[in-house]
C-alpha cells in the first residue's frame, strides 16, 4: 500500500486479524450480514507516520445510530473548558477574533468560545449532534471539512485566527486536505490546534486497543511536523494530555511567524529516544501485543477454570480490538456492563458477548472485572470501592500479572 500523507510504499508490520466495525454492536438476527475487515498498521519509514491499511467505507462507522454525544461526559466538559482557555491564553490575542472547529461535535468546546463572546463556526458533518450544539448557542454548519468548505466560511466571514480539533484529525484520512484547507482558512498568524490519542503513549503502554477502524493514524509529534510541513506549517508548540489514556495536544503556525515553546524540542527529543521514528519500535510493539494477548488469555481460562465469574466492564469501542484479536468470547465473559442505552441489550462486534445495563454489575458482583475503559482506571476505582472491598479483582489487557 502506499503512505497516506507522503505516497511512500509501506508495508503493515502486523495483522490483528479479521475485525469487524470497533462500535457495531448488533442484535442476533444481524449476525450473518456482519462486516469484517483486516486490521493492519503500518509504519511510513519516509514521514513516520503510524495508520491503519485498510479501513472500512466510512458510512459503516458513522452512521445515524452512532449518535456519540460528547457532551453526556462530565469530564470531558471540563476538559474542552480548560482546553479553549489554554488556547485563549496562549494563543490568542487581539480584537474580533474568529474561531473555526471541525467536527465541533454538540459544541461542547465551541461553547466556551461563544460564552467569551468570540466569533466562532463549528464545522460537522453529523447533522443530529449539529442540531444540539445550535441548542447550546452554538453556530455549526453541516459539512466535511477541507478546502472548498474553507473558501465558503472565509467569503462568509473572513478568515480565522484559529481552527481547532478534538479527536477529529487521526480520523480523516486525507490529511493533505485539511492542511490546504488550513492554509486557505487562517490568517498569516493563525494557529491549527488539536489534540488526538498519542502514538507515544500507546507504544509505551502496549496499549493496542486504540487502534480500530475509526483511528487511521495514531500521531507522534514527529508525524504531524511532517504531515504539516510541506504546506507551510511548522509545530510551534505540545501539551500532553491526560485523556484517552495519553493524548497530545498538537499548535502548528505558518514557519517563522510565531515563536516556538521549548516543549517542542524537548518532545521531539523525548520521541527520538523511545525510537517513535524507528521501524524496529513496531517490531517490539508487535511483540509486546503479543504477550499481552497471551497473558490476558491465560488469566480468563485460569478464572474459568477455577470456577469464577468474569464480567467485562466498559462496552467500549477499544475493546472490540481485544476481543478479537484475543478471541475472546462468551464462553470466557459472561457479560460486559455498560452505562450507555443504546448498547444494552446488544451484542459486542464479532465476538457477541452480551451488553447488559450497569445494574447486571452492581447488583450481583462478579469475582473478576475485566477493565475495558482502562483509560478511566482512576474514576472507576474510585467509584468502585465497594467492589474490591468485597474480594472482586480487576484486569487489564495492559497490566502485568
Ligand atoms: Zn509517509
Amino acid at each position: 500500500m502506499k503512505c497516506r500523507i507522503c505516497d511512500h510504499e509501506i508495508t503493515p508490520f502486523m495483522s490483528f486479524g479479521k475485525m469487524p466495525i470497533a462500535n457495531g454492536f448488533l442484535l442476533p438476527d444481524q449476525y450473518d450480514d456482519e462486516y469484517f475487515f483486516e486490521l493492519k498498521p503500518a509504519f511510513c519509514e519516509q514521514c513516520y507516520s503510524f495508520q491503519i491499511d485498510d479501513q472500512p467505507d466510512p458510512e459503516l462507522m458513522f452512521h445515524d445510530q452512532y449518535a456519540f454525544f460528547s457532551r453526556t461526559s462530565k469530564f470531558m466538559q471540563h476538559h474542552f473548558s480548560e482546553y479553549a482557555a489554554w488556547v485563549c491564553d496562549n494563543h490568542l490575542s487581539g480584537n474580533d477574533l474568529f474561531v473555526v472547529e471541525l467536527g465541533s461535535n454538540d459544541g461542547i468546546m465551541l461553547e466556551n468560545f461563544a460564552k467569551r463572546g468570540i466569533r466562532h463556526l463549528g464545522v460537522e458533518p453529523s447533522a443530529n449532534v449539529a442540531e444540539e450544539a445550535r441548542r447550546h448557542g452554538v453556530d455549526t454548519i453541516v459539512r466535511f471539512f477541507g478546502p472548498e468548505t474553507a473558501t465558503e466560511i472565509v467569503g462568509k466571514h473572513g478568515q480565522a485566527d484559529a481552527l481547532l480539533a478534538a479527536n477529529v484529525m487521526c480520523h480523516i484520512p486525507d490529511l493533505n486536505g485539511i492542511a490546504e484547507g488550513a492554509n486557505r482558512l487562517l490568517k498569516q498568524d493563525g494557529v491549527l490546534v488539536f489534540e488526538d490519542p498519542y502514538l507515544g503513549a500507546m507504544i509505551e503502554k502496549s496499549a493496542y486497543d486504540q487502534i480500530y477502524d475509526e483511528h487511521v493514524f495514531m500521531f507522534s509529534a514527529i508525524s504531524v511536523a511532517n504531515i504539516f510541513d510541506p504546506h507551510g506549517f511548522e509545530l510551534i508548540d505540545l501539551l500532553p494530555q491526560e485523556t484517552h489514556g495519553g493524548s497530545m495536544r498538537y499548535v502548528l503556525a505558518r514557519k517563522g511567524v510565531r515563536a516556538v515553546s521549548p516543549a517542542v524540542t524537548d518532545i521531539v527529543k523525548a520521541e527520538k529516544a523511545a525510537g517513535l521514528h524507528l521501524p524496529e519500535t513496531y517490531q517490539h510493539f508487535r511483540e509486546n501485543c503479543e504477550a499481552s494477548k497471551a497473558r490476558l488469555v491465560r488469566l480468563l481460562q485460569e478464572e474459568k477454570a477455577a470456577g469464577r465469574r468474569v464480567v467485562g466492564y466498559g462496552a467500549t469501542s477499544k475493546s472490540t480490538t481485544i476481543l478479537n484479536y484475543c478471541g475472546i468470547g462468551p464462553d470466557l465473559i459472561e457479560f460486559i456492563s455498560d452505562t450507555t442505552p443504546i448498547k444494552q441489550g446488544k451484542y459486542t462486534p464479532g465476538k457477541h458477548i452480551p451488553v447488559k445495563p450497569y445494574a447486571a454489575f452492581a447488583e450481583n458482583y462478579p469475582d473478576t472485572a475485566l477493565l475495558f475503559a482502562w483509560n478511566h482506571q482512576k474514576e472507576i476505582m474510585q467509584k468502585e470501592g465497594d467492589f474490591a472491598a468485597q474480594g472482586g479483582k480487576w484486569l487489564t489487557h495492559i497490566g502485568d500479572d
